[in-house]
């Protein structure tokens, strides 16, 4: 098993802790960003990934949806934030 590199950083004003070759990867692997059903910042936007967000806003987490029986692969129904920042939704 291959040893990894952890780093640290303030994210959202907390310190987190994340493996260093995966920081700021999330949009990369997490399948929300290439699904139709995407909108962030609108009431339109998934049920799952507003749970998802949510839990991720309550815990300072970052959760990239790496399986999801719903998706479907498309563009995002709304325009997705600028990295770093907050994708709020429903
Ligand atoms: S259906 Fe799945 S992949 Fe698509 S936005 Fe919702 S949680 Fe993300």
């Amino acid at each position: 098993m291959s040893e990894h590199v952890y780093t640290k950083y303030i994210h959202h004003d907390v310190e987190v802790r994340v493996r260093a070759d995966l920081k700021g990867k999330h949009r990369e692997h997490c399948l929300c960003f290439k699904c139709s059903k995407f909108a962030p910042r609108t009431l339109e936007n998934c049920g799952i990934a507003a749970a998802v967000y949510s839990h991720c806003v309550t815990f300072n987490i970052v959760t990239p949806v790496w399986e999801c029986p719903d998706f479907e692969q498309g563009q995002p129904k709304s325009e997705v934030p600028p990295d770093g920042q907050d994708i709020t939704t429903n």
